[in-house]
């Protein structure tokens, strides 16, 4: 039988993945099993190892939710198997998270465990309204209360009389739909009608709403402004504070969901560009690498590395994978002395470098284009290269070594795959209205996205908008059936992020 595993019981903060903290994101990492909630936001998923098994245990399509004994009997499952499990939570995992519970299921079951801690909503989301939950000036204590109980159901243990006299700040989570009661209970109890309160909907995250009135009028307000779970209501002085240090700037992209399917090193600056604007930007890589499905070509040029002079990398990926082999059978680096290096750009590089060794060429413009005209330029007469690349690699860089007699072995090193776990995360966010974009950046991810998602669900995707980065990218996307929004007047990552600005104010 395999080792017991373990569980990492662990807190994402709210709304903004940039709250989560060093330790949940290195737990979520090292994890080979996901439970998650649905308040976390997904962007926190994107730090799990490729291959690591997701199970989602928030509310279901059918309205059910899984029970607590469900997912504990899911969690104490899974580490019986010898599995590391991160149980992914919102804001913090022992502040109405039901941590505790899994915590003692756990234990009783001999399971090991750990609780990594998160940032929670009772106190960041106030504080991305402009509002500080204490302040010297106007008190000096936060109470915060479970806001969905109802004092009438018996066996309540929330005492509205004793919240009422306190004074402090009264925070109440899960509370807006029993908004008006918790207001009418606190001034039915004695506190101050004028009293200061807001209401702050999808806090920290691109859709934050904030609506802010009286004890008086706070329900009437909120029910006019179509306020929905999840947010936080804040109830003191403290409150008027957000006239004077309301911080949080809504963005040309405030509130919109874009989903990135990555296609390399693109996709961070499209991310980064929608974060700049206030969007959310969910991220799918879609694809995952993996080892070649023999290693007989991979190892005959290992052992006759001797024959070449040249070895040229077109990505960090290609890097991790020979040198990956090397080790694999511990062959040692010092047999490339003599042979150069080459790298199609800067990230290519930099895996180098961390290997200790620099290239000997790298082109000026970041293409295998220019990388292979570059080394047809440069190779002596009589040089050899072994190109480490991806199995199914473009015909591009051969074509242009052999129209110039350059004599080289192109060596698939490693293989890209569909990464279907996303799959189901992506439908679902589709499904539940939370995806107001997908972005495509070129053909092949057009198809990979389909390839993922399957043709018979393209009707999912009518709440959806299609943007392309230009014509031919958006022709792909109609020929295999999509309906495309619109494509970018410039054919770049900005003229992309521009189409999406313009249709949001549209
Ligand atoms: N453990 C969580 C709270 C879980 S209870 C924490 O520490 O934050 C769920 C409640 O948290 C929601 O009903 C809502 O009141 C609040 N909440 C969580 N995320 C929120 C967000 N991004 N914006 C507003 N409220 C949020």
């Amino acid at each position: 039988m395999a080792g017991l595993g373990k569980v990492y019981i662990i807190g994402v903060g709210p709304g903004d993945y940039k709250m989560m903290t060093i330790n949940a994101a290195e737990c979520i990492r090292k994890a080979d099993t996901i439970v998650y909630d649905r308040l976390i936001c997904s962007k926190a998923l994107s730090f799990a190892k490729s291959g690591a098994e997701l199970i989602y245990v928030g509310k279901q399509p059918d309205c059910h939710e899984i029970s607590q004994e469900g997912i504990n009997e899911i969690l104490v499952k899974k580490a019986e198997e010898g599995k590391i499990v991160a149980r992914v939570k919102g804001g913090d995992p022992f502040l109405f998270g039901r941590g505790g519970e899994e915590a003692e299921a756990l234990s009783e079951n001999g399971i090991e465990f750990e609780i990594v801690p998160g940032v929670t909503s009772a106190i960041a989301v106030p504080a991305y309204a402009g509002i500080p939950v204490t302040h010297r000036d106007f008190c000096s204590s936060l109470h915060i209360v479970a806001g969905h109980e109802r004092t009438d159901k018996e066996n309540s243990s929330i005492d509205y009389k004793l919240l009422a006299k306190i004074g402090g700040t009264l925070v109440f989570l899960m509370g807006v739909k029993n908004l008006s009661y918790i207001a009418e209970r606190l001034i039915k109890h004695g506190k101050d009608k004028s009293t200061p309160a807001a209401v702050i909907e999808r806090g920290a995250a691109a859709g934050q709403r904030v609506v802010a009135g009286t004890l008086g009028d706070i329900a009437a307000k909120v029910a006019e402004a179509g306020i929905n779970p999840p947010a936080v209501i804040v109830i003191g002085k403290v409150v008027e504070l957000r006239k004077k240090i309301n911080w949080f700037k809504k963005g040309k992209l405030s509130g919109k969901r874009v989903i990135v399917t990555r296609a390399r090193e693109q996709a961070s600056k499209l991310v980064e560009k929608i974060e700049e604007l206030g969007g959310e930007a969910l991220e799918f890589p879609m694809i995952k690498t993996a080892e070649p499905v023999n290693f007989e070509r991979f190892d005959e040029a290992l052992d006759n590395l001797k024959s070449f002079q040249w070895l040229v990398f077109t990505s960090s990926n290609g890097v991790k994978a020979f040198f990956g082999r090397m080790a694999a059978r511990r062959m040692d680096i010092r047999l490339l002395s003599g042979i150069k290096l080459a790298a199609v750009g800067e990230g290519t590089a930099e895996e180098l470098c961390k290997l200790g060794l620099y290239v000997d060429y790298m082109p000026q413009e970041y293409t295998t284009r220019a990388l292979a005209e570059g080394l047809a330029r440069i190779a002596a007469a009589g040089d050899k290269l072994l190109l480490a690349r991806a199995e199914l690699a473009g015909r591009e860089f051969a074509e242009i070594l052999e129209k110039n007699h350059v004599e080289f072995v192109e060596l698939a090193v490693y293989r890209t795959m569909l990464d279907s776990r996303d799959k189901e995360e992506i439908l679902r966010l589709i499904d539940e209205g939370k995806a107001d974009y997908i972005t495509f950046t070129s053909s092949s991810t057009v198809n990979n996205f389909l390839s993922l998602i399957g043709h018979e669900n393209i009707g999912r995707l009518s709440n959806t908008k299609i943007v392309c980065i230009g014509p031919i990218t958006a022709k792909a996307a109609s020929d295999s059936g999509l309906k495309v929004a619109a494509a970018a007047d410039v054919y770049t990552i900005n003229g992309l992020v521009d189409k999406l600005v313009e249709l949001s104010e549209g």
